[in-house]
């Protein structure tokens, strides 16, 4: 029986979720949902702080693998979950039987050999953004990318492996080295083509490093945030190699995309008339869309302004090459 004539509002512990209320739910006075007054605004808007503070990931056991193989063979039961810097995995919900770390496995190296740049998946971006092989290959454009995530703590992180296997949409990471000839080894799955791993949906194969080839090429990186650290509304890298030009969006805000072969407006050189045509081509063959971030149309915009930058910046490179009477390397 319903316990008439008195006010009574909706018992305060619904609002932290079903378990919570059915445990406190043994009211001894039901009221009847039709007498209950709604949690004022405020009150619940008090409440959803405290369950944001409170979100947790819980981990019942942690193992160091030995063996990539070993680590594999973990990662194949849906509750467990490989560890990067555990930057990103820290602000997820929910429980994780096993946490694998591979940080005992020798992948948090950079090799530099004559042909290509080999990168272990626990290579932090800190590292990426200081070492003197990839900023003199890349023209200072890794180091743009990454200097805008956060800070140097947080770098000191935040490892390649984490950054690239879950494709996130505003990875500056993945837009940088989806301009270069890049190729991810997963344990199972061999070595992929940056671009084709992009694509893929996430899976419980394990990302052990990331390929760089090197080639006689330009590249320049450049991005856009509302405000200094925050995640990025649009991303732009542009690499010029033999008159080719590759240019990729990322940020829109999906994942970062290549765009079809548009480098014909190019053909006589670059200058201000040609980057403009070669940016509007880019600018209509790129999807975007809206977040809080940014409007569809705004990053539409943006990306024409980014590409139109880039390929200006790129001119100058290859001026300067002209200038010193051929390739610079
Ligand atoms: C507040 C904040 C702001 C950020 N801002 C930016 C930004 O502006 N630009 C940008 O590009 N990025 C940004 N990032 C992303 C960040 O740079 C890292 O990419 C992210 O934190 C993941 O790296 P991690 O090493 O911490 O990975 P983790 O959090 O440890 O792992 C991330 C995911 O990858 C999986 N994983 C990790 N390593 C491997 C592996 N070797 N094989 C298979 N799976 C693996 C994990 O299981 C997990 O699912 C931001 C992140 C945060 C938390």
């Amino acid at each position: 029986m319903y316990k008439q004539n008195k006010i009574r509002y909706t018992p305060l512990w619904t609002a932290f979720g079903p378990s919570i209320s059915r445990f406190f739910s043994a009211d001894p006075e039901p009221v009847s949902p039709a007498e209950q007054k709604p949690i004022p605004l405020r009150l619940r808007r008090g409440i959803r702080m405290i369950r944001e503070v409170f979100k947790l990931l819980t981990i019942k056991d942690y193992c160091k693998a030995e063996s990539l193989a070993q680590a594999y063979e973990l990662n194949q039961k849906r509750s467990n979950r490989v560890m990067g810097g555990m930057l990103w995995l820290r602000t997820s919900r929910g429980a994780v039987s096993t946490i694998i770390d591979l940080s005992g496995l020798d992948l948090n190296r950079i090799r530099e050999g004559s042909g290509e740049f080999s990168i272990g998946c626990m290579t932090t971006l800190r590292e990426l953004e200081i070492h003197p092989g990839l900023h003199a290959y890349t023209e200072g454009a890794l180091r743009e990318s990454l200097k805008h995530i956060v800070g140097v703590q947080f770098r000191n992180l935040a490892t390649v492996g984490g950054s690239l296997f879950g494709r996130y949409g505003f990875s500056d990471v993945l837009t940088l080295f989806l301009a270069l000839d890049s190729y991810v080894e997963l344990y199972r799955g061999g070595v992929v083509p940056l671009e084709e791993f992009s694509r893929m949906k996430a899976d419980n194969d394990i990302l052990v490093r990331l390929i760089v080839k090197k080639h006689p090429c330009h590249t320049v990186y450049l991005s856009h945030r509302n405000t200094k650290t925050d995640f990025p509304t649009l991303t732009c890298a542009v690499s010029e190699q033999e008159g080719r030009c590759r240019t990729v969006i990322g940020a829109r805000p999906g994942r970062a995309i290549v765009l079809p072969e548009s480098s014909a407006v190019l053909a006589d050189g670059i200058n201000e008339e040609s980057a403009r045509a070669y940016a509007e081509k880019i600018r209509h063959l790129t999807p975007t869309g809206s977040n809080m971030r940014g409007s569809a149309a705004y990053r539409s915009h943006l990306t024409e302004v980014l590409t139109r930058r880039a390929v200006l910046a790129l001119g100058g490179n290859t001026l300067k090459e002209k200038a010193l009477g051929g390739k610079t390397r």
